[in-house]
């Protein structure tokens, strides 16, 4: 099997609503990058990146001299090809390499006849167990869906999306109103659902002292870790040293040179594996191993995803014997998909691994035209702003908090 192409389409997908984060917000849609790599013989595996537009596809395009007459089951040297750690230092493509990581264990899986969890090992689980990834939000466009500012719209907020898809762990998205207000927003969670499981992310944004004060509030209840409450390995390591509470991070272990530090130096003790961030679903499965010889816990990180990103996270989860902790998802926010069938659905606030050849989806043509066009007429959104705050960004640590006696409106 050889590649003969490569295609890149920009889709934005809507949101139900916009989310706020510390950085400023996804402003109501997904923007993504669908990437599909065709085989000479007529097989098409498909691979997805954040963020698009025309720079996104035409670096796409320009990889197409590197992969042309590239065999898809050589995977490690694909990653030399068009990642090499020292090269990389100036293209920087370790988030396209993962996209097309992703397409070529779908080529080999649809050439086999089998699903990439049995590429990677086979797996030890037949759904994944997805925490609710609640986020401070505007009201949706749709006027249906409304705002969530006050303890009292979160838990709401969270009962609700507990009934519909099942979920027993709750995942905080902070970093947006001053870290006090925060905390009661987390504690009203904990009283609401005592059974459950919880966990807040202020990505990174408190000072050392805030990070302090919240963990030691939160030490009695019941939590899986506390997310990137400060910047930096050395911030989270001198959080680490005064809870109890584990602490686990997306920011700051992003590779294996970072991975090697937190094991020689621990700062955290969950690592939270993007397919995106560390280049691809093997690489994810090499560092869980790494994660599991060193007493380190993993997880799944989200950063943003339609259906064909959510297939790798789901063959990831298949297979790590060590997935002790809940998988993050964006998804359920999403209110559409592009893939046949979509979007995935939840159960007991698990989703099924899909035991289809390759990644097990097919893209929904239609769909791909119709948010295709949805991207052409609005474009992409600046990631690190929010709409409502016009002029606003952070600092890290943050002190320019938003308002919460200000309800959100309608953008
Ligand atoms: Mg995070």
């Amino acid at each position: 099997m050889k590649i003969t192409d490569i295609r890149a389409t920009t889709v934005a997908v809507p949101l139900e609503a916009p989310l706020l984060h510390s950085n400023g917000a996804h402003w109501g849609r997904f923007v993504r990058t669908i990437v599909e790599v065709e085989a000479d013989n007529g097989l098409v595996g498909l691979g997805e990146m954040g963020g698009g537009g025309q720079s996104a596809e035409d670096a796409f395009r320009a990889l197409a001299p590197y992969l042309e007459g590239h065999d898809p089951f050589e995977l490690e040297a694909l990653r030399f090809k068009i990642a090499n750690p020292t090269a990389s230092l100036y293209n920087n493509r370790t988030q396209m390499l993962a996209a097309i990581e992703f397409a070529c264990l779908d080529l080999v899986g649809k050439h086999l006849g089998v699903p990439v969890h049995d590429l990677l090992g086979g797996r030890v689980r037949d759904s994944v167990p997805f925490a609710s990834y609640l986020f401070y939000r505007y009201p949706g466009a749709d006027g249906r869906t409304p705002e969530v500012r006050t303890p009292e719209q979160l838990v709401a907020h969270a009962r609700d999306l507990k009934e519909r898809h099942g979920f027993t762990v709750h995942k905080l998205k902070g970093g947006v109103f001053p870290p006090a207000y925060e905390l009661e927003c987390y504690k009203a969670l904990a009283e609401a659902f005592p059974g459950d499981r919880l966990r807040y992310d202020p990505n990174a944004v408190l000072s050392l002292d805030e990070g302090l004060r919240f963990a030691k509030a939160i030490e009695h209840l019941n939590n899986d870790y506390l997310e990137d409450p400060v910047w930096g390995l050395e911030g989270l390591r001198l959080v680490r040293e005064r809870t109890p509470t584990p602490l686990a991070t997306n920011t700051v272990v992003v590779n294996f040179e970072q991975l090697a530090t937190n094991v020689l130096h621990r700062s955290v003790d969950v690592v939270l594996l993007d397919t995106t961030f560390w280049g691809g679903i093997r690489a994810c499965v090499k560092a869980a191993g790494i994660c599991d010889t060193f007493q380190l816990g993993v997880s799944v990180h989200s950063s943003g995803e339609l259906g064909i990103q959510l297939a790798t996270m789901l063959h990831l989860g298949a297979v790590l014997p060590n997935l002790t902790y809940a998988a993050d998802a964006h998804y359920h926010h999403l209110a559409g998909d592009v893939i046949e069938g979509g979007p995935f659905q939840y159960a007991d606030g698990r989703i099924a691994v899909p035991s289809g050849p390759g990644l097990g989806v097919t893209l929904d043509r239609d769909k791909v035209a119709e948010y295709a066009e949805l991207y052409r007429e609005l474009g992409g959104y600046p990631y690190d702003r929010d709409p409502g705050r016009p002029g606003w960004y952070p600092l890290v640590p943050n002190e320019r908090w938003a308002d919460p006696e200000t309800p959100l409106a309608a953008l």
